[in-house]
């Protein structure tokens, strides 16, 4: 199976999950020399389990697959022309630093006889995105998932996201990163890609830059 379609967990699987990462949080609060019993942090173990377990890493529990029913549209069949899906919200977790980082994703493709829903795009991308992940490997398995799914003649996706790991620490600089999959026609022809890249550049939101400490 592939390693972003692991197929859902169990309610007890779940429960027994949250149990374990509720514990995790109180010990980390008391290592930080915290009281885990005192009034703002009373919920906060059981309100971060639930964070982790239902947003931030419930691509572990969820197969995309059931968030995806493909249109099959018999008149593109013949068509070569682009599809562009831009500005698709998107956050996912560093597993260098647990911590988010966020932006846009942009889809163009060029359909063969499939094309996907436009809300459906934003589902696979959470699903995907809800995980630890660096953005280069989020990026290329986007590609890969809906080259699956869509089989298209081509596809292109790009991410531009902020990272927080690098704003918040280290070199806390307000940095966005970039990347781009490229698969099918747009490998092969570079006028393409390049028209493609032009389609995302011209309708694309920029990326919020924060001024620094
Ligand atoms: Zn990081």
């Amino acid at each position: 199976m592939r390693e972003y379609a692991r197929g859902p967990s169990t309610q007890e699987d779940l429960k027994s999950r949250g149990e374990a990462i509720k514990d995790l949080v109180e010990k980390l609060l008391r290592l930080l020399g915290e009281d885990p019993r005192r009034e703002g942090l009373r919920e906060t173990p059981d309100r971060v389990s639930r964070m982790w377990i239902e947003e931030l890493a419930v691509g572990y529990f969820v197969d995309p697959l059931s968030y995806v029913k493909t249109f099959e549209v018999e008149e593109y069949e013949s068509r070569e022309g682009l599809i562009a899906v831009t500005n698709v919200p998107t956050r996912s977790t560093c597993e260098h630093h647990l911590l988010p980082f966020f932006g846009y994703t942009h889809v163009v493709y060029v359909p063969s006889g499939r094309v996907l829903g436009f809300s459906k795009f934003a589902r696979v991308v959470k699903v995907l995105s809800s995980k630890l992940q660096i953005q280069e490997r989020l990026t290329e398995q986007i590609a890969d998932f809906l080259d699956e799914v869509l089989k298209p003649k081509g596809l292109v996706v790009v991410q531009e996201m902020l990272h927080t790991c690098a704003l918040i620490r280290g070199v806390e600089e307000s940095m966005t990163m970039t990347t781009a999959a490229l698969r099918g026609v747009f490998r092969e022809q570079r006028e393409l890609a390049s028209l493609a890249l032009q389609v995302i550049n011209s309708s694309k939101l920029p990326v919020p830059k924060f001024e620094g400490f």
